[in-house]
């Protein structure tokens, strides 16, 4: 969600481009590089430059003038420059997207905005969940709009580092909509890069594709939830969806078939059923899809999908294949109408899944709770998090210390949180504790040896004496890493 649409192959896909290593657990080194010092006057000589440049001649001077910055955003550098420091792999990116919660919060809005979907889906031909698949995934259902001042980030990004003349075409584009009186100069926020709104289009992608679909005369894709819906709508039909296909299925494949994952690679429904391909809970693959090709985000051993060309306009949104099966899957389950089991029929090839938003705040509040300065709990797992979830598995012994947030983590803190809270120490069960044989030497500094673990376990806690008068047992060594 940070760039769309840009046709820049080396810069549009984080993530894609992660799924490859994402059956490993990695960590790369790069880490999000300092803000730079940007100075004010070569940005000041910068924006008179570009005020009297071509790509700039469509911005009258009044609005120039009027939303100029006073000065760069060197945040917006650093993000421009940012590799992340953890990978993730595909299993916690999807149990982060479609949760039950975004389920349910996707299924009362098919059913607060029927009549607008309806009216969307006889104009564009887009079903009405798929709308809302991708409205859900893009901004939460228009709760997540990003808050950074977009003519400051634009701006910045148009006179510093290395994408300047692409950057100065979106900043141009957000003016032009300021000045055709379509947003409100103050709702001009978004991501770093300047997606904004609800459907978090590019200005650029805006001016291309937004419509007035409450027909007040402004293209608000900020306040008006029928704009956005039928902005989105008319994006999908835009990029070539079928009205009437579905995006694809969660399948099975034949024992002993082998391909490769290739979603460009589209072959006919006939050639998938002779091959003995069905649906993923064996039923015969239906009638109702032209053409699919196969994809398996997790390799040869978790799910798989024959996906056809409606799964490609929700690639076309944001350049992903696991962001666009967020997408089909979030959509399906607000089809069905059924929040209870968000997972896909086949399990992925891990025995440690992923989570979902509300265990990645409860994991968050437990950091906090321990002393790790995590900043906000937001249910994002960011760097700062994985940085504390990294330092509390070393300070209980867990091996790989990966930084992860998985199932087997907020059992594990829950766990000693509870106790915590109860007055009652539990041994951490063994499957954390439990030295991995193969796990890399560790430096007798900061690897506890069995017995200094059991020293810690007895020695880590003080008695207290609470307002109630009942005895508490509270870690000394939370927060010391
Ligand atoms: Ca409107």
């Amino acid at each position: 969600m940070t760039l769309k649409n840009i046709a820049i192959t080396s810069f549009k896909k984080p993530l894609a481009s992660a799924v490859g290593l994402a059956l490993s657990i990695s960590m790369a080194h790069a880490a999000r590089p300092p803000a730079p010092d940007l100075s004010n006057a070569e940005f000041q000589q910068c924006l008179n430059g570009l005020k009297n440049s071509s790509k700039f001649s469509g911005v009258d001077s009044y609005t120039f003038n009027n939303y100029r910055p006073s000065q760069p955003d060197p945040s917006v550098i650093s993000s421009l420059n940012y590799q992340p420091e953890f990978q993730k792999d595909v299993w916690d990116y999807l149990a982060s997207l479609v949760d039950k919660e975004r389920v349910e919060d996707g299924i009362r809005a098919k059913h607060q905005w029927a009549d607008t979907l309806r009216q969307i889906e006889a104009r564009y031909g887009v079903k009405a969940e798929h709308v809302l698949g991708v409205w859900g995934v893009e901004s939460n259902f228009g709760q997540t709009l990003g808050k950074k001042p977009l003519f400051e980030s634009l701006a910045t990004l148009s006179c510093f580092d290395r994408r300047q003349s692409y950057f100065q075409g979106e900043f141009a584009n957000a003016l032009k909509i300021v000045q055709q009186g379509d947003i409100a100069p103050s709702d001009m926020t978004g991501s770093w890069a300047g997606a904004f709104g609800q459907t978090q289009f590019m200005p650029s992608t805006f001016l291309e594709l937004a419509v007035d679909f409450d027909g007040d005369g402004r293209r608000d894709l900020v306040n008006s939830v029928p704009d956005a819906l039928a902005s989105t709508a008319n994006f999908l039909d835009k990029r070539g969806y079928r009205t009437g296909e579905p995006w694809g299925y969660e399948v099975k494949k034949p024992s002993g078939f082998w391909a490769a994952s290739n979603r460009k690679d589209k072959k006919s429904m006939s050639y998938w059923r002779s091959k003995g391909f069905t649906l993923a809970d064996g039923r015969p693959l239906p009638y109702d899809l032209d053409q699919a090709g196969l994809i398996m985000p997790a390799g040869d051993n978790g799910p798989a999908f024959l996906v056809g060309k409606n799964f490609d306009t929700f690639y076309s949104y944001n350049a992903s294949e696991n962001y666009a099966l967020a997408i089909a899957h979030l959509s399906d389950l607000i089809t069905r109408e059924d929040s209870s089991k968000t997972d896909f029929i086949t399990a992925w090839p891990t025995d440690d899944p992923g989570i979902s938003r509300q265990q990645a705040k409860d994991i968050q509040q437990a950091l906090l709770n321990a002393g790790y300065d995590i900043g906000e709990v937001d249910g994002i797992i960011g760097d700062n998090t994985r940085k504390a979830i990294q330092q509390y598995q070393t300070s209980r012994g867990v091996f790989p210390a990966d930084g992860r947030a998985g199932q087997k983590f907020y059992q594990l803190i829950i766990q000693n949180g509870q106790s915590q809270q109860s007055g009652q120490y539990r041994q951490p069960s063994n499957d954390f504790n439990r030295p991995v044989p193969q796990y890399q030497a560790p430096t007798p500094a900061t690897r506890p040896d069995n017995m200094a673990r059991l020293i810690e376990s007895q020695q880590g806690y003080r008695r207290v004496t609470n307002a109630d008068g009942t005895i508490s047992l509270v870690r000394i060594d939370d927060g010391a890493q």
